[in-house]
């Protein structure tokens, strides 16, 4: 299977464990109510409905010249420390994906790139507590070496034959290099408004 967009490698969520107790907005006691299909958390005083969404996040396969790709350790006090990853994180409520991409990357390798294209949208349900919607970009580095920061302990650029023994924290990842590396990667153009000065600025 060359493209695959679904990667289901646990249990459903236990959606207890996202419940809160009060209203975010205005403090009073929530109360659950069925609304359409779904059991939801809704405000008695002000309306508010607690919705429950996978959280949007970015990876970015950065190749060197020589076609290697850049992967990163995690830390070990966050999910799935030690396993390796493409760089990558959720994207913030005032960014675009894009931002995010920009921003993830330069966290946690230091490097600047220059955006290509976007290769896959994956939906990734990696435990019980951790449902994202990923966004893969595919870019070009631009200059210096890399240095990991942020919640990476080690960055490296692997070839094709290193890539079969890492021991990555989500098999999309995994997927996602083994699709570069055998050239099976298709391409969105990223829009060029964006792709090197990213987002309005805030005020
Ligand atoms: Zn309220």
């Amino acid at each position: 299977m060359n493209h695959q967009q679904v990667f289901i490698n646990s249990t459903p969520a236990d959606l207890r464990k996202r419940q809160i107790h009060h209203c975010p907005r205005c403090g009073a006691r929530l109360s659950e109510q069925r609304l359409k299909k779904h059991q939801r958390q809704i405000c008695p005083a002000c309306r508010y409905t607690h919705y429950l969404n996978p959280s949007p996040g970015v990876t970015v396969i950065v190749p060197s010249k020589e076609r290697q790709v850049l992967i990163a350790k995690r830390a070990e006090e966050i999910d799935f420390g030690g396993k390796w990853c493409l760089p990558g994180g959720y994207v913030e409520y005032e960014e675009s994906f894009i931002d995010a991409a920009f921003r993830e990357v330069g966290e946690e390798t230091g490097l600047a790139i220059r955006l290509a294209g976007i290769v896959n949208v994956v939906s990734n349900l990696c435990n019980g507590d951790h449902h994202t919607l990923v966004v893969v970009l595919l870019a070009e580095a631009v200059g210096a070496q890399p240095v990991a920061g942020d919640d990476c302990t080690e960055v490296k650029w692997i070839d094709q034959g290193q890539h079969q023994d890492i021991d990555y924290a989500f098999e999309a990842d995994r997927r996602i290099i083994d699709g570069y590396f055998n050239g099976h990667l298709q391409m969105i153009p990223i829009d060029e408004r964006f792709r090197i000065k990213p987002f309005p600025a805030k005020n």
